[in-house]
Formats: structure tokens, sequence, C-alpha cells
């Protein structure tokens, strides 16, 4: 890395573009008082960012805008370019913030505008940047914002003016410490955005947690809720399946049985009007049978009569037979006899007749007896069949009397199972409307899902006879259980579930993410604190270590200017209000130190220590001008030997210096140019003869600064 150029436009009195190049490692800038030669060294401490407008002699950045003369007119824009080699491709960007930044330049070209509006602008190979950028870029190659290495004119003693915080904070820039310091501002930077981050999400979660329980609240009902519904779907499903099942059987068994009834009664009725056409036939019967019966007593009469008759005649016959023989027989016998003997005898012939007559009687008697016989004996037996078959008829009407008695009785029987299959089927039909609505309940809370009842394995539901005792119990059980679970349910409300779901998913799935996203914080809080603790600890470890080095050189450097004495520096370690100060003392501090009795410092920082040969003046305030910058140009040039910054410019530096010291100046110049660039402004002989190149500066006819290379006899006319 080396500084190649600087060019200069518009820029206070350089009103035209103006090129300075650097090629050697010594480049002395001359002229006369008032041309420009610091205007130069300003054009350098602006581009590289310079916030001051006081080191840059203005009051704003317009200021440093051409402002015109007799002859050109005023520039609308001061602009500086400043160009690096970067064929080491040594710059670099740290940080996060630097990664769209492209540095893969073989030069490295800076520059930076202002315009009358006081606008600033940062440039970087083409590509606008921010101030942020452009220190960041400069740390990386160690040359450090406090401006340490860029000494302007009358600023040789401005370390030894400087309070001890600001003199850590040029050493620790010296010793290319700012780029850890760049990078703690930006850790203690994203460590405050995250602590911020943090007490956002913190007081996010803490806002969002009365309402994240309330849900979780609601989600817990809900859930119990649906846990319910769940074991109430079950209980639906089985306790509707068993009753559709029993309904169903139930339906069948009254229809079945109805049916039952109604046929058995009907052939019962069929059978209990059934009169008999038996007793009809009986009365007929009897009809007949009194019929023969008169017949018979008629003929019995008729028979009497006859037989009346017959004796009669009977008797007639033998009436007339008998006197006969008895008049022949026996003439003594008794006076009727011989009465009727006589009669007969006197009508013998009359009686023979009318015997005959008699005996013709008897025969149509007897056969009229006979024929009335035949009859009687047909009639008797008639009316035998006839007692016999009424008999049996009324036998049989009895037999009919009974059956239909107990037709009626079952009639009877079966009416009042009919009442009660009816009574039954009232109730079936109640239950069945039970039923129905128990399903509209049931899809009301738990969903259509309880109609899946149907399809529910009938395996999975034992016992399975409809209304039995043992199942309905179980019923009984299903529907209290049911009717428990529905009154908690209505308890628990759960109207608007889904939507407390989504809000809780929502806002429990944002509260997790706060948490991980705090738990990610607090990760790269710790990160972040300690990656600070590391940079201090390490800027800490490297400053003690430099400040060591740079004593060495100090001193070196110190002895050789003033030909012995001592310069160092110590830190000054921070320390609590109302304590003494504490001071570290250095290795190579080699001489007495007092401690200050008053102005305790509370900060960190650089005391510089300096004793002159010969003289007992310790304190700084005490030395001479020369004393004071020859003090700096030792600790300036130890600095930078211990770490040397890409160039050094120093604006007439070396203007208190006598003859003696300017050629020790001199010849520390060639040292510190083995590793540094120098950029001297100077009207000292001494330190133009170490130059390699010469550029006088001097104010042209136009009013501006002009730039010419010079030659060191031409150069030593133009400083005067
Ligand atoms: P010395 O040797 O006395 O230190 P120098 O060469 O360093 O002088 P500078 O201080 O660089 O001189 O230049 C100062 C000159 O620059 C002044 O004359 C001043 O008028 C001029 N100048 C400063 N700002 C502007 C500006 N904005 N426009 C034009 N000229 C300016």
């Amino acid at each position: 890395m080396r500084l190649k150029t600087l060019e200069l436009n518009g820029f206070k009195s350089f009103a035209q573009k103006t090129v300075l190049e650097f090629d050697e490692a010594i480049v002395a800038v001359v002229g006369p008082n008032g041309s420009g030669k610091s205007n130069v060294v300003e054009a350098i401490r602006y581009v590289l960012g310079e916030q001051s407008m006081k080191s840059m002699r203005g009051k704003s950045g317009s200021d440093l805008i051409f402002k015109g003369s007799k002859t050109l007119p005023k520039a609308s824009k001061a602009s500086v370019a400043i160009y690096f080699d970067n064929s080491d491709k040594i710059f670099k960007l740290g940080g996060s913030d630097g990664e769209n930044i492209n540095l893969n330049y073989e030069t490295i070209a800076i520059s930076r505008e202002v315009f009358s509006d006081d606008l600033n602008k940062y440039i970087l190979n083409g590509s606008e940047v921010r101030l942020k950028d452009i220190h960041n870029l400069l740390a990386s190659v160690n040359i450090g914002s406090s401006g340490h290495h860029i000494i302007s004119q009358g600023e040789a003693d401005r370390i030894l003016n400087a309070n001890i915080t600001l003199r850590r904070e040029m050493v620790e820039d010296a010793l290319g410490l700012k780029i850890y310091q760049y990078k703690i501002k930006d850790s203690a930077r994203k460590l405050e955005r995250t602590e911020e981050n943090m007490k956002e999400a913190t007081l996010l979660r803490r806002e969002n947690a009365p309402h994240l329980n309330f849900l979780r609240k609601q989600v817990e009902k809900f859930e119990k809720g649906k846990a319910m519904q769940a074991e109430l779907l079950a209980l639906y499903r089985e306790y509707l399946y068993k009753e559709s099942v029993f309904l169903e059987k139930e339906k069948e068994n009254l229809k079945g049985e109805k049916e039952k009834i109604g046929h058995e009664l009907k052939i019962l009725a069929g059978k209990i009007s059934y009169s008999g056409g038996e007793s009809q036939k009986g009365n007929k019967k009897i009809e007949e049978l009194r019929t023969a019966e008169k017949k018979i007593n008629e003929i019995q009469g008729q028979r009497g009569e006859l037989e009346r008759k017959l004796g009669r005649i009977e008797g007639m016959i033998e009436a007339k037979e008998s006197r006969f023989r008895i008049g022949n027989i026996c003439p003594t016998c008794g006076r009727e006899l011989r009465d009727i003997k006589n009669d007969g005898l006197e009508t013998a012939a009359n009686s023979e007749k009318e015997v005959a007559e008699l005996k013709n009687s008897q025969a149509s008697i007897l056969a009229e007896m006979t024929r009335i016989g035949s009859e009687e004996k047909s009639l008797a037996g008639a009316i035998e069949k006839l007692k016999e078959d009424l008999n049996k008829e009324a036998e049989a009407l009895r037999d009919l009397e009974r059956e239909k008695f107990t037709y009626r009785v079952r009639h009877q029987e079966l009416t009042s199972a009919l009442e009660l299959v009816n009574i039954k089927e009232t109730n079936l039909k109640a239950r069945m409307e039970n039923f129905a609505n128990e399903i509209k309940e049931g899809v009301a809370l738990v969903g259509q899902d309880i109609l899946s009842y149907k399809n529910q394995s009938a395996d999975a539901l034992l016992p399975q006879d409809g209304g039995s005792k043992a199942s309905a119990t179980t019923q009984e059980e299903l529907k209290k259980k049911i009717d428990r679970i529905k009154i908690k349910l209505e308890d628990a409300g759960l109207g608007s579930g889904a939507e407390i779901m989504k809000e809780y998913k929502e806002t429990s799935e944002r509260d997790a993410f706060l948490e991980r996203e705090l738990d990610d914080l607090a990760k790269s809080l710790e990160a972040l604190k300690k990656l600070i603790a590391d940079l201090k600890e390490k800027i800490d470890q490297e400053f003690k270590e430099g400040v060591k080095k740079i004593n060495v050189e100090f001193q070196e450097f110190f002895s050789l200017m003033f030909g012995g004495g001592t310069g160092a520096l110590s830190i000054v370690l921070p320390k609590k209000k109302n304590r003494r100060e504490k001071v570290e003392p250095l290795e190579s501090a080699r001489f007495d130190f007092e401690e200050p009795e008053e102005d305790v410092p509370e900060e960190e920082g650089i005391e510089i220590n300096v004793s002159l040969p010969h003289k007992k003046v310790k304190e700084l305030h005490a030395l001479s001008g020369g004393e004071r910058s020859l003090t700096s140009i030792a600790l300036l040039f130890a600095m930078s030997q211990v770490n040397p910054p890409p160039f050094l410019v120093l604006d007439e530096t070396d203007a208190a210096l006598d003859e003696a010291n300017s050629r020790k100046y001199g010849d520390m110049l060639e040292k510190l140019s083995k590793h540094s660039e120098l950029i001297v402004v100077t009207h000292n002989r001494e330190t133009m003869s170490r130059a390699g190149v010469l550029y006088g500066v001097t104010v042209g006819s136009n009013g501006a600064s002009k730039l010419l290379s010079v030659k060191f006899e031409e150069a030593t006319q133009i400083a005067k």
C-alpha cells in the first residue's frame, strides 16, 4: 500500500485541478507564506474524512470551496481525491457493514466533495459511501482518524497539549488499535440495539402475556370441551346405536305382536260368532220327537182301544162260545151260566153268525193291531233314535258352549294384549320422538359425526338385546352420562372455539417467536459482550505492549534531540472519584514520578513524563517552545516508528528548530521514511535537502495557488 496521488479541485486556494504525485519517500512542499501549502495538508485531512472544520480553518464546508478571484469565478464545489496503490490488496472493510463495498481494485480512490450548501459526499472508487466506511477502510491500513500522522502548522505539540484521554486515543490510533475501537463501537451500538430489541421483545411479551393467558385458559377450556365432546360423541354413538337397534326391534316386535293378535282375534271372532246349526237341527229333532211321541201316544191309545175292542170282541166271542160249552158240559152251573146258555142257545143261530162276525172283527182288529204294533215299534225306534241324537246334540252344544267360553276368555286376553301393544306403541312413538330430539341435540352439541352411530359395529356394543333389562340399564346409564356431559358442555360454552384456537395459535406463535428472538438476542448480547470484552482485553494488551515499545523509541529520539534526559509515557488507569491517582510505572520510565496531589483524573489516559538533561524542569507546561516542539517530534516519531503509518504529513514541524536540531530532525525523517512516506511542508533548507521531490506552491497571476515541481535550489529560493 502506498500513497500515490493527491488531486485538488476548487479546494480553498486551489481553484483548478492540481495534482501532487508522491513517488518519493520524502516529498517536500515549499513556497512563500500564504501560497497555499497548508491548504494541501488540509486537503489530505479533508479527503480522509476530517470532521473538525476548525482544523481546516473554516466555519463550514462551503468555506473550503474556492471563493474566486479577480480573474477566476467562484467554484461550485471543492473536491479532493486521494489515490492509494492497492496491488497488495491490503485495504479492508471490517464488520458486516462493508460487505457490499467492492475493494478489489489495484488503486483505491477516495474522494470527498463539498457543495455550497455544505453537503458532503464521499466516493470510493466511483461509488458513494459513508464517512464511517472511509474511517473503517483507512483504519485497516493504519491511517487513524485522530490525525496523529498529520501534523498541521503550529500543532506539533498537539499531543502535549491534549488531555490524557485524547492522548490515549492518539496513542491507540498510532498503534493501529483504532480498528478495534471501531469494532468495539460497532459492537456497542449493536449491543445497544440488541438491548433495545430485547426490551421491546420483553415488553411485547409482557403486554401479550395476559391475553395469551386468557387465550390459553380458553383453549384449555375448549380442549377440555373437545375431549368432552369426543367422549360425548362416543357415548352418543353407543347410545343412539343401541337405541336405534332397540327401537327398530321393538317396532318390529310390536308390529308382529299386533299382527299375531289381530289374526288370532279375527279367527276367534269367527269362532265366537259361529252359533252352530246343531241347535237348529236339535230343535227340529225335538219337534220330530214330539210328533213321534204324540203319534206313538196316539197309536198306543189306538192300540189300547183296539185291545179293549179286541178284549170285548174276544170276550163276546168267549161268552158266546162258553154258553155253548157250559150248556153242554155243565147244565147244573149257575143261573147266569144257564142264562147265558140259554141266551145262547136261544140265539144259537144268530150267535154263530155273530161269532163269525166277531171273529172277523177280531181278525181285523188283530190285523190293525199288528199294523199299529209295527208302526209303534218303528216309532219307538225312531223316538229312541231321536232321543239319542238329541242327547248327542245337547252334548255337542255343551261342548260348543264350553269352547266358546274359552274363546271369549281368549278374546278378552287378546284384547288386553292388543291394548298393551297399543300402549307400547304409543310409548315407542314417544321414545322415537325422544330419539329424534336426542339426535338433533347431539348434532348441535357434537356435530354431524354423531350420525355415524348407524355405522357403529354391533360387535363393539354388548349386549345387543335391545330392550332387555340389562341393556336398558346400560342405556339408562349412558343417558345419565350423556346428560352429565351435556350440562358440563353447556357450562363450558364452546361457542367460538375455532376463532379462539386460531387467535391462540397466532398469539402463542408470536410469543414463541419473541421468546426465540429474545433467546437469540440474549445469545448475541452475550456474544457481543464477550466480543467487546475480548476486544478491550486485546486493546489493553496491545496498548500496554505498544506503549512499552513507544517508550523505547521515545527515549531514543528524546535523548537524541536533547542530547540526554528521559522521556516516557505512563498509563493512567481509570479510578473512582475521590481516590488518588494511581499511576502504573513502566519499565522504561527511568525517572522519578511525583504523584500529583490535585486534578485527580477520572479517566484512563496517557501521561507524558520528561526530564531534560541538566535541568530540573519536569512539567510539560514549563518547557520552552522549542523544547515542546522537540519533545512532540520525538514522541510523534517514536509512535510512527513503532507502528509506521503509510504516510506522515508534517506542516512546518521543524519551524522552531535551530540548525543543529534541524539536522537531527532531518536524520530522523530519513529514518522514518524507510517505513512511511513523508510529506513535509517546510521553509527549512535542511529538511528540503532530505526530500526526493520538491513541490513549489505559489500564488499565480489569477489569484489561485499554483503548483510546480522544483529543484532544490529553486525550492530554497521559492521558500524564501
Ligand atoms: P504559510 O507559509 O504562511 O503557512 P501557506 O502557504 O501554508 O502559508 P495557506 O495557509 O495554505 O498558506 O494558504 C492560505 C491562503 O489560502 C490564504 O491566502 C487564503 O486567502 C487562501 N484561501 C483560504 N481559503 C480559501 C478559499 N476558500 N478560496 C480562496 N482562497 C482561499
